[in-house]
């Protein structure tokens, strides 16, 4: 079987000499310099490559971010949510509520511990509709994974009172929310676990993968220590057989100083989205923008619109150097890989619908004014000329 990575560039593609405004800007990373002087003064002084002190400082730091008592560097996002299932004695048997519109690992980690991934339809703010919740609780579920898809928070409050109710854990995919608030508690703090990403295309990126579990409880903390190192407990004792998962020290280097700079970040994702917020409210016949709530503080990840004739729009944005995307074209029920949970086209109908005119604008940290209204300016004209 051929694996097709060209995937990745090839959406509304736009020629690298005629990009005017990028999706993201890899080349441009903050604190290259501070960067490369730590890997040479900390990484190849110590001679320490995995964990160490980089990493405990990382953890210390990022569950102070997160307002929990314990953090835990993992390799990856993706492995942060299955090791949070794992210490939960989640597996074969049991069921993980969770959104069908996610990106394709939070229902991937459910279904590699062995649990079923039993979707639930989304709100019109694309996060998990929480009114719809209670009906697809069995006997079998044991946990609501909740996804804070674009950086926008899920409905916690009502999400942990129907996991009280129903004595079930909430483990928030927060990979695409870090900072993110809602009533000034920080995403990854509601429920017994929350689980972030440092991939490079995440708001605090790495260079390379990494991921944290957050959680107040101590027992988890424990079994998680354990989980991402081989269940070792000393040099030489193991006390069950485990993962290697632990977060790189390099990774973690890298994203310490990103953590001096990550309200930079977020200041300046929050400032072109409000200008995008602002111009396209006057497009409302052609473009949805989702509601914004005051109590919440999203972080945008990614801008998400829903506009009408979104594929003509996508390749017009594309000749004029614009780079955007769907997130996702494919809902996760309707994957191949989802074939065996026997879910049909229609059974998420508010997903469906959004799957068909989502378009996700660029909306990164280096964005200048003038290319936000390069972008804003031409939604416009495209609009005028349909
Ligand atoms: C990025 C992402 C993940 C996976 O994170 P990795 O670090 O790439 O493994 C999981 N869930 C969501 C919602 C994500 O955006």
């Amino acid at each position: 079987m051929k694996v097709e990575y060209s995937y990745l560039l090839e959406q509304f593609k736009v020629e690298e000499s005629e990009t005017k405004v990028k999706y993201v800007d890899l080349s441009k990373q903050a604190n290259v310099e501070a960067i490369l002087s730590d890997i040479k003064e900390v990484l190849l002084k110590t001679g320490q490559f995995t964990l160490g002190q980089p990493v405990a400082d990382f953890e210390s730091r990022f569950a102070k971010l997160c307002k929990t008592k314990y953090a835990i560097g993992v390799n990856s996002g993706t492995d942060a949510l299955i090791l949070a299932l794992k210490a939960l004695n989640i597996g074969s048997g049991d069921e993980v509520i969770t959104a069908p519109n996610s990106f394709i690992a939070t229902a991937g980690a459910i279904a590699v511990t062995g649990a079923k991934p039993v979707f639930v339809d989304v709100d019109d703010e694309y996060n998990i509709d929480a009114d719809l919740i209670e009906k697809s609780i069995t006997p079998q579920t044991k946990a609501i994974m909740p996804v804070h898809l674009t950086g926008n928070p899920a409905d916690m409050p009502r999400i942990m009172e129907i996991a009280d109710k129903h004595n079930l854990h909430v483990i928030e995919d927060a990979c695409q929310a870090v900072s993110a608030l809602i009533n000034g508690k920080p995403a990854g703090s509601f429920g017994i676990a929350g689980a972030f990403s440092f991939h490079p295309l995440k708001n605090l990126n790495v260079w390379g993968d990494g991921g944290m579990v957050t959680t107040d409880s101590k027992e988890l903390y424990e079994k998680l220590l354990l989980l991402r190192n081989h269940g070792l407990k000393g040099r030489d004792e193991v006390e069950f057989f485990a993962y290697n998962s632990r977060l790189d020290t390099l990774q973690a280097i890298v994203a310490n100083q990103l953590l001096n700079v990550l309200d930079a970040i977020t200041d300046a994702r929050i400032r072109n989205a409000k200008r995008y917020d602002d111009a396209l409210s006057d497009m409302a016949d052609y473009v949805t923008i989702p509601p914004r709530k005051g109590n919440v503080k999203q972080v945008y990840h990614t801008y998400v619109i829903l506009a009408k004739e979104r594929d003509r729009l996508g390749s017009y944005l594309a000749e004029k150097g614009i780079e955007t995307k769907v997130h996702y074209p494919i809902p996760i029920h309707l994957q191949k890989a989802s074939k065996y949970l026997g879910y049909k086209e229609g059974d998420f109908p508010v997903c469906e619908v959004q799957t068909k005119s989502i378009l996700t604008l660029p909306v990164h940290q280096h964005l200048t004014d003038d290319q936000v209204e390069y972008v804003i300016d031409n939604i416009r004209k495209f609009y005028k000329e349909a």
